[in-house]
């Protein structure tokens, strides 16, 4: 007998006669095959029919003959001398094993047998396998899941800022190729906090969407757009030389010059952008430092500016965290005190008031002005320390004033930053430093810009309202560089609105600033609103002002701002001298 075609191999045969593309398919042809061979399905053809099929009776065979719609000529399934297909009977799906001319002996049944045993062995493995297999195609889709979830932005599927120090550091292991270097762009959103306070936080996600979005259509497929944190992205891009970044920073800050649909909203807020280009030693994490300092110095600069990193920015920010330290130290230790600048009355030039003005006592530096501090304090979240610190010391100094002991207080306008303002316990820490001081509340202004009330203008209402009944007023400061909204004029109850120096200085000189002073002392006092005029020089600046009915001036002609002791005596020889003319004018 000629086992030789149907040996192990002969089965590796028939099966490779089927096109087989997923384990399940392959499963199902073993079944199939094991089926048919422990029914013994054999065929024998000759001259375009069957012969003889084993294991069927004369009448399925007839059923075979006719039913069947492939002829053994045309058998689509050929393995070597073997054909098998596939052919109902009864309902059934059989498996029809058949060759030319040549009955199956009965050792090739039995090997067939054998085969199908085996088969059905091989399938059962098979279901094992495809179970582990399942088993561990779940385990790995679920960790793709897991590492997406844990390296993609869920808000705008860009990469999180751990994707991006792993893509960052793959890159700086590979050597530049064809001249092209690594280069950061951190992009920071201006004003985004106002995007969320004005229309809602769900506008701010939409919006930071449409900017990831709008990022994307500017990097090559092999870049990498990136959100690090709120309203930062970072784009990393490949170029030959740094004016290439440049090009594209710019390309992206036109972008961010024409509004960005959001919601059926058109949103026009720029982007600030600091660029830093791959150097050999870099860790990750230091590029992206150098990048992040960059967007800093942008961010000072800008609004919708780009500024390229250069090493000296490092020295300055070692600087800056220095001063910060200093500064956490200063203010425990009482160094930040109120200075005071004289506010005169415009009609007789006395002095009616103060304004508190914070100085630091550097025990090295020396007298250090705002300037100086106040952004850095601004940046560290110090601000509210700050404000305390001179509202208390103002306070303090005024209270051993011999006038006020003696019942004659001037106003005393002290400065109040957004931080403080949004503070639920502005209130009832003003009103404990007034009850330490002794001072009447009434001689007490707080100083806000018009940018802070806009800032958080829930928080502004509240502790306004709380202010006023404790006495407290309001004064609106740098009226004119902001918003200029007489909305909230009306919203919060202003008793002063100071008018920007800028505009004071252009009096005289300046058509425009004389039309905008004249305006705003007019819509002031048609709101029974009084106007203080700030940083007034020159007595034609002075009579200006007196012409245009303003009612208080504060600048330099009158006294820069001085120590409490020196104030103290200008504001005696001044009471000294008004009280001549009376003392109900003040
Ligand atoms: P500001 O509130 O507008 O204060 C007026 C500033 O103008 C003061 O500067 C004052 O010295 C200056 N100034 C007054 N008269 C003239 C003038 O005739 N010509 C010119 N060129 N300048 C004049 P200073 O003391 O350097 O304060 C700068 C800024 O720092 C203040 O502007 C205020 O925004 C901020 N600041 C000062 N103290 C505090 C504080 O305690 N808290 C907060 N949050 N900010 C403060
Ligand atoms: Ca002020
Ligand atoms: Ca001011």
């Amino acid at each position: 007998m000629n086992t030789g075609p149907w040996s192990l191999h002969v089965l590796s045969e028939v099966l490779a006669a089927f096109t087989v593309e997923s384990p399940s398919a392959l499963r199902d042809v073993l079944s199939r095959v094991s089926e048919a061979v422990d029914a013994e399905v054999t065929a024998i053809f000759a001259d375009d029919d069957y012969i003889l099929c084993a294991g069927l009776d004369e009448d399925e065979k007839q059923l075979l003959r006719t039913s069947c719609t492939v002829r053994p000529h045309d058998l689509s399934c050929r393995s070597g001398l073997l054909h098998l297909y596939w052919s109902s009977l009864g309902g059934v799906e059989w498996l029809v094993v058949g060759r030319f001319s040549e009955i199956f002996s009965m050792e090739e049944r039995a090997l067939l047998r054998a085969m199908g045993r085996s088969i059905e062995l091989c399938s059962r493995v098979l279901d094992a396998v495809q179970a582990e297999r399942t088993a561990r195609q779940a385990e790995r889709q679920a960790k793709e899941v897991a590492i997406r979830e844990a390296t993609i932005d869920q808000l705008t599927g860009l990469a999180n800022r751990r994707l991006v120090i792993r893509y960052l550091a793959e890159r700086l292991s590979l050597p530049s190729f064809a001249g092209k270097f690594t280069a950061i762009l951190y992009i920071d959103l201006d004003r985004f906090k106002h995007i969320n306070d004005v229309y809602g936080h769900r506008t701010g996600d939409q919006y930071l969407r449409a900017v990831g979005q709008a990022l994307r259509a500017f990097v090559a497929p092999s870049d990498l757009v990136g959100r690090l944190a709120g309203d930062e992205f970072i784009v990393i891009a490949t170029a030959s030389d740094l004016s290439e970044v440049c090009t594209l920073a710019r390309r992206i800050l036109e972008r961010f010059e024409n509004p960005i649909e959001v919601m059926g909203r058109y949103l026009l807020y720029t982007v600030s952008i600091g660029i830093a280009m791959a150097e050999d030693s870099e860790t990750p994490e230091r590029f992206m430092e150098n990048a992040d300092i960059a967007m800093y110095a942008a961010k000072q600069k800008g609004p919708g500016v780009y500024v390229c990193f250069d090493r000296s920015m490092r020295e300055q920010r070692r600087e800056k965290a220095l001063i910060e330290l200093e500064l956490r130290a200063a203010l425990r230790a009482g160094e930040i005190i109120a200075y005071f600048q004289p506010v005169v009355a415009a009609v007789h030039g006395g002095v009616v008031g103060f304004e508190a003005l914070a100085r630091w006592r550097h025990p090295q530096r020396g007298w250090l002005e705002p300037d100086y501090f106040i952004p850095i304090a601004e940046e560290a979240g110090l601000l509210r320390d700050v404000d305390e610190a001179v509202l208390r010391d103002a306070c303090h100094s005024l209270g051993q004033w011999r006038s006020v002991q003696r019942g004659i207080c001037p106003r005393l306008s002290v400065n109040i930053s957004a931080p403080s303002l949004s503070d639920i316990l502005l209130t009832q820490r003003v009103r404990c430093v007034l009850a330490e001081s002794g001072l009447e509340s009434g001689c007490l202004f707080l100083e806000i810009t018009e940018t802070s009330l806009v800032e958080d203008v829930a928080a502004s209402v509240q502790n306004f309202a709380e202010l006023e009944k404790i006495g407290v007023r309001l004064a609106i400061d740098d009226f004119g560089i902001g918003y200029s909204s007489l909305r909230y004029l009306r919203r919060f109850p202003v008793e002063i609105l100071k008018i920007d120096r800028s505009f004071v200085w252009g009096l005289g000189r300046n058509r425009d600033d004389e039309v905008i002073v004249e305006a705003v002392i007019r819509m002031a006092h048609s709101m029974g609103i009084k106007v203080v005029a700030e940083g007034v020089e020159i007595h034609e600046q002075a009579d200006f002002l007196l012409g245009l009915g303003c009612d208080f001036l504060q600048g330099y002609l009158y006294g820069r701002p001085a120590s409490p002791s020196r104030s103290e005596e200008l504001f005696e020889q001044s009471v000294a001298s008004l009280l001549g003319v009376g003392l109900e004018m003040i």
